[in-house]
C-alpha cells in the first residue's frame, strides 16, 4: 500500500474534518437559486489512494455539480485527443490574476489558461469538435465516467437551464472572442457555450470525484478499474496548469502555502491531488471572497500542515 497505516492516516483527516466543520466563513454561491438553495451545512470529504484504498467522513453520497471543477477534466479530455499544440493555439498557460469570469484575454488574444470561463468556453469548443453537439455531450459524460471508475456522474438539468438563463457574462465573453478570432472556424457560438454549460452541470459526489482526483493523481489510470482513461502527458499538463490557476486569483497563494494542484468550483466542491499517491474530492458550498469553498481551502491548508505533502517538503 502506498499509504501503510491508512488508519493513522485517516484519524488524521477526521481531526481535519472537525476543525473545518466549525468554520462558518462564507455563503452558497448566490446566482442561481439551484445553488443558493443548497444548505450551508454540507460538509464532506472523501478519499482514494492511487492503490484504491478509500475513505469517506460526512456528506460524500450527496450529488453536486463540478461547475469550474470540470475545467481541468475538459482540458485533460481534449488533449487526450489533440496534441497540446494544437490546444494552446487557442488558450494560454498563464495565470490571469483576475477572477474566473473576467472579461480579458492575453497579449496574443487568446484566453490566458483552461482554468477560468474564457479559456474553458474555448476549451469546450475544441472537444471532439468534428462530432455533432449531442454525441460530444455523450463522449464527454463517457469520459468522465470511466475518471470516475463508473462511480456517479449525472447531468442536472435545472441547473442548466439556469446557468443558460443567467450567463451574461459569459455571452459577453463568448461574443468578445469571437470577435477575437478566439474560436475554431467551425464552431457555434451559442452551441459552444450551451456545450460550456452543460458541462458545469454535470453531477459527482464527494466519492465518485476522489476517484476522478486519484486517476489524475496516478498518471491517468483509474485505481478502481485498471482503466487507461489519460495518457500521462495529458495529465501532466493538466496539473501544471491546475497547480498555477486552479483556485481562482487565490491560485499564487494556494501554491505558495499548499503546493498541490487542485480545482475549486462554485458548488463548493474542491479536486485536490496528490500526485503518486491519492486524490482528494471536499465538498462545502460556503465560499470565500475567491469564490472557493472556504472549508475546502482550509482542510488543504490543514492537510499539508500535517503531512509533508507540498511539492517542495522533503528538500
Ligand atoms: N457556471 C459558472 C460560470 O460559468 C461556473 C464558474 C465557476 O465554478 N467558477 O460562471
Amino acid at each position: 500500500f502506498v499509504v501503510p497505516e491508512f488508519k493513522t492516516f485517516t484519524d488524521f483527516i477526521d481531526n481535519i474534518y472537525d476543525k473545518c466543520k466549525d468554520n462558518f466563513n462564507g455563503q452558497p454561491a448566490q446566482y442561481i437559486p439551484q445553488l443558493a438553495r443548497v444548505s450551508p451545512k454540507h460538509w464532506g470529504v472523501s478519499v482514494c489512494t492511487i492503490d484504491g484504498q478509500r475513505y469517506d467522513l460526512g456528506d460524500t453520497d450527496t450529488p453536486f455539480c463540478l461547475q469550474s471543477v470540470v475545467k481541468p477534466l475538459n482540458y485533460a479530455m481534449t488533449l487526450n485527443d489533440l496534441s497540446p499544440e494544437v490546444v494552446h493555439k487557442y488558450v494560454g498557460q498563464e495565470p490571469s490574476g483576475q477572477s474566473f469570469n473576467e472579461l480579458t484575454l492575453d497579449y496574443q488574444h487568446k484566453p490566458h489558461n483552461p482554468m477560468i470561463n474564457a479559456g474553458a468556453i474555448v476549451t469546450a469548443s475544441l472537444l471532439k469538435k468534428g462530432l455533432v453537439i449531442a454525441d460530444r455531450f455523450d463522449y464527454a459524460m463517457d469520459q468522465l465516467r470511466r475518471f470516475a471508475g463508473g462511480e456517479h456522474v449525472a447531468f442536472n438539468n435545472s441547473v442548466y437551464l439556469s446557468e443558460r438563463a443567467t450567463a451574461d457574462r459569459n455571452f459577453a465573453l463568448g461574443y468578445y472572442m469571437r470577435e477575437n478570432h478566439c474560436f475554431p472556424k467551425e464552431a457555434d457560438l451559442v452551441e459552444t457555450l450551451e456545450f460550456y454549460f452543460q458541462l458545469c452541470s454535470i453531477e459527482v459526489t464527494a466519492q465518485s470525484g476522489a476517484v476522478i482526483a486519484a486517476t489524475l493523481a496516478n498518471g491517468g489510470i483509474c485505481p478502481t478499474t485498471g482503466d487507461r482513461v489519460l495518457d500521462s502527458d495529458a495529465v501532466r499538463n493538466t496539473l501544471s496548469l491546475m497547480h498555477s490557476c486552479g483556485m481562482y486569483d487565490y491560485s499564487g497563494q494556494f501554491a505558495f502555502k499548499v503546493g498541490l494542484p487542485a480545482k475549486s468550483g462554485v458548488a463548493g466542491g474542491v479536486l485536490l491531488v496528490i500526485p503518486n499517491l491519492m486524490g482528494i474530492f471536499t465538498w462545502s458550498p460556503p465560499l470565500d471572497q475567491w469564490g472557493n469553498s472556504s472549508r475546502g481551502v482550509q482542510f488543504c491548508e490543514e492537510l499539508v500542515a500535517n503531512f509533508n505533502f507540498h511539492n517542495y517538503d522533503n528538500l
